[in-house]
């Protein structure tokens, strides 16, 4: 039996990169997973169905574009449905771009704020009072170094990180007499699709080849010098949703190479 055995998680954004590697820690820890995410409904079909095979436990998929407050509202009854009521939220979707502040396109902004924060809100409204109800929850949302420390050209996704270490906190004041913990890991590059995407980006931005734009500006500021394991912040997730880290609450935990020891 998994640590997490009977447990209902959903997490958002997990039809690739950091969410997957979580729901595949969750899942394989026992507990029940409503993945969720965008992208070819036969592609994600088959995620979905190997996870479920080699997990040996419940997973369940919606298609909720986050964007929208009442699809993330859906996303949480349609869990609780399918799986039952939800005891882990991991907030994890998330979308960035790149350029200076003076040539930001609002409608870039407007997004990178619905999805990485807003969304944050609305599923953990959502999940709170059956939480709060049943005295067992937790909330890990998955942030960035980029919450605790600023890069350039990075205005929206680091405001937006700033933010969600800030409701985390919320939650976990709000919540603590009720057995339901929050909190923000705040894991240094990944190589995901997002940073795969952000390598091109950059380079445009500041004028500068791939190979440099990993070297110099991704890992230079990480101490390991090494991409951070997509494995690593699934153990951690797992770890924090165990009644063993019942009493870490409110944090920003970095899982960035040392990054923002500076
Ligand atoms: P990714 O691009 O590989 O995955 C993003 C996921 O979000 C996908 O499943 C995608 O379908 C989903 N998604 C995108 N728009 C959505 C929407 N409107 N509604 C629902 N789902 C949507 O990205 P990743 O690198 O795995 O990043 C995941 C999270 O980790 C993000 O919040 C990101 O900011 C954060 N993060 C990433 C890194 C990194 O280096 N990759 C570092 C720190 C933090």
């Amino acid at each position: 039996m998994g640590q997490l055995a009977g447990k209902v998680a959903i997490v958002t954004g997990s039809t690739s990169g950091i969410g997957l590697g979580i729901a595949e820690a969750l899942a394989e820890a026992g507990a029940k997973v409503m993945l969720n995410g965008l992208g070819d409904a036969a592609e994600i079909e088959k995620i979905r169905s190997d996870l479920a095979e080699r997990s040996g436990v419940e997973v369940a998929y919606s298609d909720a574009n986050l964007m929208d407050p009442d699809a993330v509202a859906a996303m949480v009854a349609e869990a609780e449905q399918k799986l039952g009521p939800v005891d882990i939220l991991v907030n994890n979707a998330g979308i960035q771009f790149v350029s200076p502040v003076e040539e930001f396109p609002r409608e870039k902004w407007d997004a990178i704020i619905a999805l990485n924060l807003s969304a944050v809100f609305h599923g953990t409204k959502a999940v709170l009072p059956g939480m709060k109800a049943r005295r067992w929850g937790r909330i890990v949302n998955i942030a960035s170094a980029h919450g605790l420390v600023a890069s350039p050209f990075k205005s929206a996704y680091v405001a937006a990180k700033h933010g969600v270490l800030g409701m985390t906190k919320v939650v976990a004041l709000e919540c603590g007499e009720y057995g339901v913990t929050a909190n923000s890991i705040c894991p240094g590059y990944v190589h995901t699709p997002l940073v795969e995407k952000q390598i091109d980006e950059q380079a445009k931005a500041h004028g500068i080849p791939r190979e440099e734009v990993v070297k110099k500006i991704m890992l230079e500021p990480q101490p390991t010098k090494e991409f951070v394991g997509v494995d690593e912040l699934g153990a951690f997730t797992v770890f924090l949703c165990t009644d063993q880290a019942r009493s870490i609450t409110g944090a920003a935990l970095p899982a960035d190479g040392g990054w923002t020891a500076r």
